[in-house]
């Protein structure tokens, strides 16, 4: 469930600058708090950093904190000026001893809670990813990831989470999991229909995406019956591949 929390008394609200949304970004608070109100409430003002949700580790419910396009200062460099930032709450069952490390006195109940906020995650950033056009593979990063690219301050959130209560969780398998989301979501309600090609000539590729292969061509005015959609791409119903529908006409 999405909590509408936008905020008023943030500086990064107040500076109400807009960001074109090229990506998404990963984190985990970094301190043994499950509750999103309690960071909705203490980053309401001139705190210096901002994201744009928050995960809810006991309810797993989303609680969204400035609009998806505003820029918020989440990641300490250049990944501010491109990617929406999401925190992920963390277990009360846990006790930071120096820096990401932490001790925990509860294993089953921390898991649980990082597995709800992972789940939510994945939710949410299949919406994004649909919302913005965006490929869940190459567009979905962790802080940690972001700071190994130099786009992104050094943390290693959330990955010092999974990695410290054993979950299994990794970025990559993240990914994955809001790839098949998307899929699953789509579908669902998917009816079958037909385009019009309009480009003189139109690749059809082996994935939905322009990072995939070509595999064939098609051509202006040829009819082709469209069964799956991600990203603005068509599936051909004759198995050949993909198709970009900006350059199709729906029949
Ligand atoms: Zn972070």
């Amino acid at each position: 469930m999405l909590i509408n929390s936008i905020w008023t008394n943030n500086d990064n609200f107040k500076v109400k600058r807009t960001i074109t949304v090229n990506g998404l970004m990963l984190h985990s608070v970094g301190c043994a708090q499950p509750r999103a109100e309690v960071f909705v409430r203490n980053w309401n003002g001139d705190v210096g950093v901002g994201v744009h949700a928050f995960i809810d580790g006991l309810t797993g419910n989303v609680y969204q904190t400035l609009s998806w396009n505003h820029r918020a200062w989440h990641c300490g460099d250049a990944a501010n000026n491109t990617h929406i930032g999401v925190e992920m709450c963390e277990p009360d069952c846990i006790t930071y001893t120096s820096g990401a490390n932490f001790t925990c006195s509860d294993y089953e109940r921390a898991k649980a809670i990082v597995t709800r906020t992972y789940n939510a995650a994945v939710d949410l950033f299949a919406q994004l990813c649909n919302t913005y056009n965006l490929n869940p593979l190459t567009d979905i990063i962790s802080h940690r990831e972001g700071a190994l690219k130099g786009i992104a301050s050094n943390h290693g959130d959330p990955e010092h989470l999974w990695n410290g209560l054993k979950t299994g969780f990794t970025m990559d398998g993240f990914r994955q999991a809001v790839k098949a989301k998307m899929q699953s979501a789509g579908q669902a309600k998917f009816e079958p229909y037909r385009v019009v090609v309009t480009a003189s000539v139109l690749n059809v590729r082996t994935g939905a995406g322009t990072n995939y292969n070509i595999a064939t061509q098609v051509k202006k005015n040829e009819v082709y019956t469209i069964v799956d959609e991600v990203n603005g791409w068509g599936k051909l119903k004759s198995g050949a591949g993909w198709i970009s529908l900006s350059y199709t006409k729906k029949l």
